[in-house]
């Protein structure tokens, strides 16, 4: 018998991932499944992507790096930072790492230890609370609500802090929820992390997918002190559908992404090479393909969210950001797990139970996925509410 070491028995594993790879299974036998669970967009990667790794690769870009990414990277990504977000940054407040996922795991085991406690608003995106825990910190969960559009307000973010509070998490737009804080309310936010000296990190891996004139704004522009205490984690698996490429980064103050350099030097090293030149090329080349998902998006949220709000037993709000609907399943008298596995059992439709975003009514639908199968399955959400 193998003793494993505790930590891993504090982690479930992702339910997401298991929940699109049972929907993946049941397709490969041929059943005719509607999946709604994936979180990354049904776009192929941009040829001239594409193209700029390959000829990395080709031109003998496939040895060790920088354990903090390519050189051109960090510039590259900075130069995006400072230009798109207003936030003064250099290569050296910059490492390139294996996605956002990766860069978040990062800055936890660099920054959080045993007693220190992380803020996260309730809906939030699964990895976060795990990841803490992994880093043997204690995650705070503070529920927020479809009243406030799913949205911490600052005084409940002032009511959670305790002595050992050391980050807060902000998620705009947000995944589950496809909420998007508007600049007052970040405003509201950066006074409460400037008044009790917290640190935030912004998860901003969805900025550049916004709906209706919505904005996106980085907490760490709106002035010295609060730039001070923000990191920032973004990457290129959403904006350019490079989900597989696994490229992502965090910046934020030279000393903290140094601790993450050092950590990463020592797990996993640098990201893939070439990938990193794909990412180049995402960075400097036309921006059309954004603009072109964005507006595919646009298209299947208005769809699906108008059949889910015509159905008496669900509710939803219009996202304004992500790709993703959250819906209120509450009517229906079902948790998210057994409606989630009904629902998969008996029309054949993924969907993942909000369970695993810390919200028990509530079932979340990506529409990153192609009209024809939207509307199907929402032929088949309606069917199998109604009974
Ligand atoms: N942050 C959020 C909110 C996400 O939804 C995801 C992916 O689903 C990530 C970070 C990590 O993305 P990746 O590791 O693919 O860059």
């Amino acid at each position: 018998m193998i003793k494993l070491a505790t930590r891993v028995g504090k982690v479930p594993p992702s339910i997401t991932l298991a929940i699109a790879a049972k929907a993946k299974a049941m397709k490969t036998q041929g059943i005719d499944v509607c999946s709604f669970s994936a979180g990354e967009p049904d776009f192929d990667t941009p040829q001239h992507i594409k193209d700029a790794a390959k000829l990395a690769l080709d031109s003998g870009k496939t040895k060790y790096g920088a354990a903090s990414g390519e050189p051109k990277l960090r510039e590259a990504i900075a130069k995006k930072l400072r230009n798109d977000n207003n936030l003064n940054y250099g290569p050296e407040n910059v490492i390139v790492s294996n996605g956002g996922k990766h860069s978040l795991f990062n800055l936890m085991l660099a920054l959080i230890e045993t007693g220190d406690e992380v803020i996260i608003p309730a809906p939030y995106w699964l990895s976060y609370p795990e990841m803490v825990k992994l880093a043997a910190g204690t995650p705070v969960i503070v529920e927020t609500t479809a009243e406030t559009e799913y949205k911490i307000t600052p005084q409940q973010l002032r009511e959670a802090i305790t002595p050992n509070t050391k980050l807060f998490v902000l998620n705009s737009p947000s995944n589950p929820t496809g909420t998007v804080y508007t600049p007052d309310e970040i405003k509201a936010l950066a006074e409460v992390i400037i008044d009790h000296d917290l640190l935030v990190v912004s998860d901003e891996i969805y900025e550049k997918i916004l709906y209706d004139g919505a904005e996106h704004i980085s907490i760490g522009a709106l002035g010295e002190e609060i730039f001070k205490r923000t990191i920032i984690s973004n990457g290129f698996a959403k904006s350019y559908s490079m989900t597989g490429w696994r490229v992502g980064y965090l910046a934020g103050p030279t000393e903290l992404i140094k601790a993450t350099s050092i950590i990463q030097s020592h797990s996993t090293s640098n990201v893939c090479t070439f990938a990193q030149y794909g990412a180049i090329a995402a960075l400097e080349d036309s921006q059309d393909c954004v603009q072109e998902m964005l507006t595919a998006f646009t298209q299947r949220r208005r769809v699906m969210v108008d059949r889910i709000q015509a159905m008496s037993k669900l509710s939803c709000s219009t996202p304004m950001g992500a790709f993703y609907v959250f819906v209120d399943i509450s009517q229906t008298g079902m948790k998210s797990l057994e409606f989630s596995d009904a629902l998969l059992e008996a029309e054949k439709v993924a969907v993942i139970p909000g369970i695993a975003f810390g919200a028990d009514d509530c079932i979340r639908l990506s529409y990153a996925t192609d009209l024809g199968t939207i509307e199907k399955g929402m032929a088949r959400l309606e069917k199998f509410v109604k009974v």
